[in-house]
């Protein structure tokens, strides 16, 4: 039985499952694996109130890691929030601005944007930049609570930088991989026919306009067959639209498989479709089109879609010359279409 695919779907490949909750949880993993490393570094280095606070982090990491798998986003978002200021906070009050730990607060430029819409995204950059503006004031007039030494204070602040570098790069590398799927996705939907994967009517209509204006060859002729499947109504109407889909996909197969790797092929409209072929003089096109209306009648109908529907199929073709409208060629096309239908279908006219 024929399936009915969807090509987005598969264009994607092993990127169509949304890729924002496992980014979630990896983030929640480090961000523990770095807090628990905080909690051992902070008591050996005497300040234990920022070291039992990672206890308080790895908590919270783990909830958020099971809220981003629940896909529980406005508790994972909240308790990333609340852990990274108030640890940026600790941090700058107990061991001072000299440890770097505010820099965790920039992680959540991008992400603002990204995942919200313009205002609240405003809103949410406001309060981020009043919490640094805040804490560095802090630091300007009260010294850190618990100091530690400053050897250490510039090794903790190399690790954060390189900690909030790294994790940059990662987001960065996140979504510029996120903003090229949507973009081969807006490509694929502007270019492709859903139910069939092939092209559509305005991008067939682009690359044949594409393929004349590149051709230097003014005696290049392109062959047009323009396809209808002869009383596809009655499948519809005896067995219904979704054997009338699965038909017209096996449909697209069949042309798929029996025209030329330099052929193009779309779908014209409901059950039309139209074929070009470089460098196909008439003879040669009616060759093509007589090979794919035999190729139906040779077609194992009730294996493909699990019905004897056994269509056959009308073409009308045509030769497109360099100089000439494409339309003309096509209009030549469906007057031969129409010939062929009145003479009986399942035939190739000229
Ligand atoms: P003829 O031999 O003269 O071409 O007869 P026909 O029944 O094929 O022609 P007609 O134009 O009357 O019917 C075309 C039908 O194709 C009508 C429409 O419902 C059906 N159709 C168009 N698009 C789709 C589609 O995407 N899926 C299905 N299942 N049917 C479609
Ligand atoms: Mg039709
Ligand atoms: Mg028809």
């Amino acid at each position: 039985m024929t399936t009915v695919k969807d090509p987005i779907f598969n264009a994607l490949g092993k990127h169509r499952r949304p890729e924002f909750w496992l980014v979630f949880m990896r983030c929640a993993q480090v961000a523990s694996l770095i807090d628990v490393a905080f909690f051992f570094l902070f008591h050996a280095l005497g300040s234990p109130i920022l070291a039992w606070f990672n206890v308080i982090s790895v908590a919270i990491y783990i909830v958020v890691y099971y809220a981003s798998k629940n896909r529980r986003k406005k508790i994972a978002v909240a308790l990333i929030w609340f852990e990274v200021i108030v640890h940026a906070a600790l941090g700058v009050a107990l061991i001072g601005w000299g440890s770097g730990f505010h820099y965790y607060l920039f992680m959540f430029i991008p992400a603002i944007f990204l995942s919200t819409s313009f205002k609240p995204a405003l809103m949410a950059l406001a309060v981020l930049f009043a919490c640094l503006i805040g804490l560095d004031l802090m630091s300007w007039f009260i010294a850190p609570i618990e100091p530690i030494n400053p050897f250490a204070l510039k090794i903790v602040h190399m690790f954060n930088m390189s900690v909030v570098f790294f994790m940059f790069s990662y987001l960065s590398f996140y979504y510029l991989k996120t903003a090229r799927r949507a973009q081969k996705k807006l490509n694929i939907m502007a270019t492709t026919d859903p139910l069939t994967e092939l092209y559509n009517r305005r991008h067939m209509n682009n690359l044949i306009d594409k393929a004349l204006l590149r051709s230097t060859n003014t005696n290049q002729v392109i062959g047009i067959i323009l396809i209808d499947i002869d009383h596809f109504k009655k499948i519809n109407d005896e067995y219904g639209h979704k054997v009338g889909d699965d038909v017209l996909v096996k449909v697209a197969q069949i042309l798929k498989k029996e025209v030329r790797q330099q052929d193009l092929i779309s779908r014209w409209g409901g059950e039309e479709f139209l074929i070009t072929l470089p460098d196909s003089s008439l003879t040669d096109t009616k060759l093509s089109a007589e090979r794919i209306r035999e190729a139906f009648l040779n077609c194992h109908w009730l294996n493909e879609v699990g019905v004897d529907v056994n269509p056959t199929i009308t073409a009308g073709i045509s030769e497109l010359k360099h100089t000439e409208n494409l339309d003309s060629a096509i209009a030549r096309a469906d007057r031969a279409l129409y010939k062929g239908k009145e003479g009986g279908r399942n035939r190739v006219e000229a």
